[in-house]
């Protein structure tokens, strides 16, 4: 019996939170603060500098 899980994690964006699609030009890193968290920016939001926040330590960043 194969049960496959079809678990797809949805990858957003930590400024705008709109999904980020496979092989677009966005940027992952841990948070320069607590360095847990990995941020995840879109091609957008890294082109416009939009604002971060860490969930868990609330670090804003550009
Ligand atoms: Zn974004
Ligand atoms: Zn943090």
């Amino acid at each position: 019996m194969t049960e496959r899980t079809a678990t797809i994690t949805l990858v957003t964006c930590t400024s705008c939170g709109k999904p980020i699609l496979p092989g677009s030009e966005a940027t992952k890193f841990l948070c320069p603060n607590c360095g847990e968290i990995l941020i995840r920016r879109c091609e957008k939001c890294r082109k416009f500098g939009r604002p971060y926040k860490c969930p868990k330590c609330g670090f804003v960043g550009p």
